[in-house]
Formats: C-alpha cells, sequence, structure tokens
C-alpha cells in the first residue's frame, strides 16, 4: 500500500510517484508525514504556493545529498474548493515543487500538465471569475473583441463593425 499525503487525492498521488524518480524529486519518499495541505489564501494574486522551513542553499544542499526537506506546507487558494480541475493543476504544480523540482522550468511544466492539465475557460469557475475580475477593471472607454481578447480604445459612441485584430465581426465581450 502506498502511503498517501493527507490532502491529496489517491489519483494524482499515483501519477506523481509513477512519472516522478529521486533523481528529479528527491524529496517525494519524504512527503507522506510531513506534507501539509491547507486552504488559505496565497496572497498576492496566487492560487497555490509551497512552503518549506529551509532557506534556498539549504534546499539545494539537501537535495544533492538526497535528504528530506523537513516540514512542507502548501496553500491553496479557497476558491478552488469549487473547482475540481483547476484545483488539482494547481496541486500538482505545488507537489512538483515540494518533491524537489523547485524551478519553473519546461520539465516542472511538462510534468504538470501532463499529471493534471490545467482546465480551459470553460471548465473553470475560477478562471471564468478572474477574466470577469479583469473585465470589470477595464476603463469603460474600451471595445473588448469577444473572439479573440483584443482591447481597444473607444473613439466612437458608435459600435465597431469588426475587432481590428481579429478582423470578425465584433461582439463585444459580456461584462
Ligand atoms: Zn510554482
Ligand atoms: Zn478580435
Amino acid at each position: 500500500m502506498v502511503e498517501v499525503p493527507k490532502g491529496v487525492p489517491e489519483h494524482l498521488w499515483s501519477s506523481v510517484i509513477e512519472l516522478l524518480d529521486t533523481d528529479i524529486a528527491p524529496f517525494l519518499p519524504y512527503l507522506p508525514g510531513r506534507l501539509e495541505i491547507l486552504y488559505e489564501d496565497p496572497g498576492e494574486g496566487r492560487m497555490g504556493i509551497t512552503r518549506f522551513k529551509m532557506d534556498h542553499n539549504e534546499l539545494e544542499r539537501r537535495r544533492r545529498f538526497r535528504m528530506g526537506p523537513g516540514e512542507v506546507v502548501i496553500l491553496l487558494h479557497p476558491e478552488l474548493i469549487d473547482d475540481p480541475a483547476l484545483r488539482d493543476h494547481t496541486l500538482v504544480h505545488e507537489l512538483l515543487h515540494a518533491s524537489g523540482l523547485l524551478a519553473h522550468d519546461s520539465l516542472h511544466s511538462d510534468l504538470a500538465e501532463k499529471i493534471a492539465p490545467a482546465p480551459t475557460l470553460k471548465n473553470s469557475v475560477v478562471l471564468q471569475r478572474m477574466r470577469q475580475r479583469v473585465l470589470e477593471s477595464l476603463p469603460e472607454r474600451t471595445w473588448l473583441c469577444g473572439n479573440c481578447g483584443h482591447a481597444w480604445e473607444r473613439r466612437r459612441v458608435t459600435r465597431p463593425t469588426r475587432c481590428p485584430k481579429c478582423a470578425r465581426p465584433f461582439s463585444p465581450a459580456s461584462k
């Protein structure tokens, strides 16, 4: 029986251990029992964050010697509770950091995409809400194309017939 860290769905954990080995993810074997997952706002508009108790140099040293990273906490934004697909994607992103893939390189993003792909706008209430906030923050005098997302300044009162970027018949994004 594989030990699964508390708060991590079993299917995600099995994909993580299937795709990672201790060469690329030396902290992986240490995570069960030492990893805590909390639903708390990580701040700065982020959806998730991984916190180690050790500083970066100490972590690098422990990576080299295949030692454990000590206690690790992953914070996930409480909004993610309503959005399983984005929750899984964010959680896997952070689990990879916690396992020892500290950098945002292509290995990190390829693995995250493979284990739990980022949802499309259509499939994610949180991404839709984020987009809505962007729309609401745009100045009033802006047209926003509902097709390609291009925004441009309103110079005339009449609605443009075509989007200057994608040239599709103009339908404004809903506000
Ligand atoms: Zn990250
Ligand atoms: Zn357009």
